[in-house]
């Protein structure tokens, strides 16, 4: 049995989603009962790849309370490589640069500990994925 402490912190920096084996359709945020198959359905977890492109995007100028210190802010639907979409804030773009199509991939960060605030889950936020490939940060 893992203990719960573990548990949190394993779906806390990774994408965990579930998948329904008798249909294909992944769920994310997971789900304990697939809405198609019902009691046929057979749900699995899935880590997910924590690459995508963003859908759509809004850039948020004013912030609840808590947020103050980020202004603006840009809040993302992402669809990643396994075809669902999260909604997640992008971080390390200006919102300038952002655009439908770009490609993102997770960053797990601490979020506020304030962050009730509704938007942010899970404690991961998207990037831009950097052009001319990985580990050549600067
Ligand atoms: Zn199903």
């Amino acid at each position: 049995m893992i203990p719960r402490f573990w548990r949190n912190i394993r779906y806390r920096y990774n994408l965990i989603a579930t998948k329904c084996e008798t249909c294909g359709e992944i769920f994310f945020p997971p789900r304990k009962l697939c809405p198609n198959c019902r009691r046929r359905g057979k749900l699995v977890e899935k880590k997910l790849s924590g690459r995508g492109k963003i859908y759509t995007y809004t850039v948020v100028y004013n912030a609840p309370l808590g947020f103050e210190m980020q202004l603006p802010y840009i809040i993302a639907i992402v669809e990643l490589e396994e075809g669902v979409r999260v909604t997640a804030q992008i971080v390390d773009c200006d919102p300038d640069d952002v655009h439908i199509g770009m490609e993102v991939e997770a960053v797990f960060r601490r979020i506020s500990e304030d962050g009730e605030a509704g938007l942010i889950y899970y404690g991961y936020k998207f990037r831009p994925v950097k052009e001319g490939g990985d580990g050549h940060e600067v």
